[in-house]
């Protein structure tokens, strides 16, 4: 069960999210109650799931829910099945060491940066409400406590399959295979059906990322979606100035979660899942080969989606020889050239683009090839305009609003979400929220909170 905490409070309530749930037992006063944890609802049977992981490439062979409390489960007007899980809802038989609680910040981060990564198209779990406690949580020192609601299409992980093989439970694992399966993917065929389902979800997901700017930062096992979610927003972070090597998760020393080694990181993690799954073969070196075809598939299927999310962005439909090397040489340019991953993606459709080098005359060169292969699209400035966002959750953004929000000021971090509502359209109102961080404002490092 969850822990009651002093004094909810109700600061954020995603309204379109909840009427698409159908809700109707958080409406009225007792809305900080309930996604406080105070208040279960009447139907609700709180739960902590267990599950193992790679942590940094390390086997961590028992993790679970810590701090995170399952409330239970809803339809949506889709149909379609979602968990809703209080994080930060106090200790539960998984925390170990730690308090079972969040601090403020990375629940205003989880909220408005899993929101925005929905309005840019690419699947993640959300944010339904963001609740302070009135408590205080000790981190370097006391900050004022949150809980945030998530909502997924399953909590499922590569973790919880991990944990069934390495304990020889192949009964459970032969269970939560065959739930997942019919949970998430119905068309796959066994074990090794999921295993590609994964695969192509995970493959998608990850190329989403990278054409967005975005580092997700600890892309453990147990932070990997079989339903292929972002999931975990801790320590991640778009992109400011486009580097391939960018690191921004405090905790990743070695660069091993990098912006470029994302797709490997995947493909490492489908491993795993395969390693987990063919412990359901009556004798695993029967499906050794199937399961190590469809991981080797990986970085293909994740080089397909990623060239079609940089062709749309260059406003590319068709595919042409010497795409690859076109996409290429504009990151390598603008990785030399220092410029903003977001903003020279979409002064590519609205001019200006040559300001962003700090070496106008490398991009003028590119330019010219790029405009030639242009000559072949109809439309490419429409193609362009739903793939090259005009705003990202900027991190310095984030930064401020979460100062504000814990000296009790909510403005910044409300006008940031209502702007990232419609990332994809430039609106005057929201002309400031373009700006890359001066020097003084460029965030080094993010924490998991
Ligand atoms: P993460 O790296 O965010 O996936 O977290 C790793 C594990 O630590 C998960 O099992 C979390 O539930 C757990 N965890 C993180 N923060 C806390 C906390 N404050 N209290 C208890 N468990 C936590
Ligand atoms: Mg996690
Ligand atoms: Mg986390």
């Amino acid at each position: 069960m969850p822990t009651p905490v002093g004094a909810p409070k109700l600061v954020a309530f995603n309204e379109p999210l909840a009427q698409s749930l159908g809700l109707t037992w958080e409406a009225g006063p007792d809305r900080g109650a309930v996604f406080a944890g105070n208040l279960v609802p009447e139907g609700a049977d709180p739960l902590a799931q267990l599950y193992s992981g790679h942590q940094f490439g390390q086997y961590n062979p028992q993790l679970g829910d810590g701090r995170a409390i399952l409330l239970g489960e809803v339809v949506d007007q889709g149909g379609v099945r979602r968990d809703i899980q209080l994080k930060g809802a106090g200790r539960t038989p998984y925390s170990r060491g730690g308090d079972g609680r969040a601090w403020l910040g990375p629940v205003l981060r989880e909220y408005l940066v899993s929101e925005a990564m929905y309005r840019l198209g690419v699947p993640t779990t959300r944010a339904l409400a963001a609740v302070t406690t009135g408590e205080p949580v000790y981190r370097e020192r006391a900050l004022p406590g949150a809980v945030l609601t998530r909502v997924a299409s399953s909590h499922l992980r590569v973790g919880t399959f991990q944990i069934f093989a390495a304990r020889g439970q192949h009964e459970a694992l032969a269970r939560l295979t065959e739930y997942a399966i019919a949970r998430h993917y119905p068309d796959a065929e066994g074990p090794m059906g999921l295993l590609r389902a994964v695969r192509d979800a995970q493959a998608e997901l990850v190329a989403a990322w990278m054409s967005f700017g975005f580092i997700h930062g600890v892309m453990n096992t147990d932070n990997c979606s079989i339903a292929g979610e972002t999931i975990d927003y801790g320590p991640c972070a778009f992109m400011d100035v486009f580097d391939h090597h960018r690191v921004f998760s405090s905790i990743d020393r070695m660069g091993r979660y990098a912006y470029a080694n994302q797709p490997s990181i995947a493909a490492w993690n489908m491993a795993q899942l395969a390693t987990a799954l063919i412990q359901l073969a009556e004798d695993p070196n029967d499906w050794v080969n199937e399961a190590t075809e469809i991981v080797h598939g990986m970085p293909d299927r994740l080089q397909a989606e990623w060239i079609d999310r940089f062709r749309a962005k260059l406003g590319l439909r068709s595919e042409q020889e010497g795409d690859l090397e076109l996409i290429t040489d504009l990151l390598r340019i603008m990785s030399d050239g220092q410029a903003d991953f977001t903003n020279t993606f979409r002064a590519l459709l609205e001019g200006g683009a040559r300001d962003q080098f700090v070496d106008p005359a490398a991009f003028d060169a590119w330019e010219t090839g790029w405009r030639r292969r242009l000559e072949a699209e109809e439309e490419p400035e429409a193609t362009m305009r739903h793939a090259n966002p005009v705003l990202i959750p900027r991190n310095h953004r984030i930064e401020a609003l979460i100062a504000e929000a814990v000296e009790g000021d909510f403005t910044s971090f409300h006008r940031l979400n209502d702007a990232l509502a419609n990332p994809f359209d430039a609106r005057p109102a929201f002309e400031d929220l373009r700006r890359p961080p001066t020097e003084r404002e460029v965030v080094q490092a993010t924490f998991c909170g």
